[in-house]
């Protein structure tokens, strides 16, 4: 196996509060290391066009506290053609760049998998994605800080909440994952949660309307994860409007600023220990993994698992929330 003396780093796909501490940690992990490192500009986008720049360890100085990503963040549809993948290669190739650290959500991961099997290519994943939900890893790089962001908006609605007698809806991220969601209730007491995970299988508005909302309570707090399984807040609220009529129903839809902000201490602490542990797996010889935690121990998932498979919601979480909301 030849020797990685050159790196490549870019972020891709939603970008998650940590994904700064992240390129900050495999720069310097790899620099301690005598490897060099190139930025990669606007994912896969700035790897077809050969948007690179090289890191020395001051390039990354003072971002650690900082949101978003210093190298941007694209989709790129052309990444998902054999010509758009060529083209990257050829910049690896011209750039002199012997590996990648992809940090991104399911779809990076699942672009990088395709590519490294293509040109057996060296790449290493890092799970940077509010969502939680990729497989292997107890957690995910940005999901912490949502949660928090969650957390502080739901209280400030429930000051005014709790001055109405008023159903909320609450629509957080999450795509198809109720991580958010759940554990976004359970942190603000909240009566429910509606997600995505066990949506199919029972009507959980249904449930939650005929278990009754407490009647000493003034106002009722739902979480529902955004996807399309669930439909969303808008979709509920509606369902509420025809169905329980006996409701007055609001919804908020918290979007974008729950990527936003500075990242917690976990997050923080997460990124940086799986940037390290990054540079360490590509020193190992390891290929086409996704450095993950669990059970606080970093581990290294094939792309394949992580990818593939879905990552099962707790679903003594949901029994918890039940009982504490009655
Ligand atoms: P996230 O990484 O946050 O899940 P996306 O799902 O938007 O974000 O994926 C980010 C990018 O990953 C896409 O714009 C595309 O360039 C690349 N990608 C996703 N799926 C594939 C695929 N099947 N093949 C090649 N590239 C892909």
């Amino acid at each position: 196996m030849a020797t990685i003396k050159c790196i490549g780093i870019l972020t891709s796909g939603g970008d998650a509060p940590g994904m700064n501490a992240a390129i900050r940690a495999v720069t310097r992990s790899a620099i301690y290391n005598g490897i060099e490192v190139k930025g990669i500009y606007h994912g896969y986008r700035g790897l077809i066009s050969g948007e690179i720049k090289s890191f020395k360890t001051e390039n990354v100085s003072n971002i650690i506290q900082q949101g978003g990503t210093i190298l941007k963040t694209a989709r790129c549809k052309e990444f998902e053609t054999p010509e758009g993948r060529a083209g990257a290669y050829e910049t690896l190739k011209r750039e002199g760049i012997d590996a990648l650290v992809v940090i991104g959500g399911d779809g990076s991961l699942t672009g990088a998998r395709v590519f490294a099997q293509e040109f057996d290519y060296p790449i290493i994943g890092l799970p940077g994605t509010i969502d939680n939900d990729l497989y292997g890893t107890d957690l995910t790089i940005g999901y912490d800080t949502a949660l928090n962001t969650i957390m502080e908006a739901v209280d400030k609605i429930r000051d005014t909440a709790s001055s109405h007698e008023r159903l909320f809806f609450i629509e957080v991220m999450g795509r198809d994952a109720g991580f958010l969601a759940l554990n976004g209730a359970i942190a603000t007491g909240c009566e429910a949660a509606i997600i995505p995970e066990i949506y199919t299988e029972i009507d959980q508005l249904k449930e939650l309307v005929e278990n009754g909302f407490r009647k000493s309570k003034n106002s009722s707090i739902v979480l529902v994860a955004e996807s399309p399984t669930t439909g969303g807040a808008m979709h509920l609220a509606e369902r509420v409007k025809n169905e329980y009529p006996q409701y007055d129903v609001r919804v908020t839809i918290l979007g974008h600023i729950q990527r936003g902000g500075s990242p917690s201490a976990q997050d923080r602490i997460l990124a940086s220990r799986l940037g390290a542990a990054a540079i360490d797996a590509l020193l190992d010889g390891q290929r086409n993994v996704m450095v993950g935690v669990r059970n606080d121990e970093v581990v290294y998932v094939p792309f394949s698992k992580a990818i593939k498979y879905d990552k099962p919601i707790n679903r003594e979480l949901l029994n918890t929330l039940r009982k504490l909301s009655i």
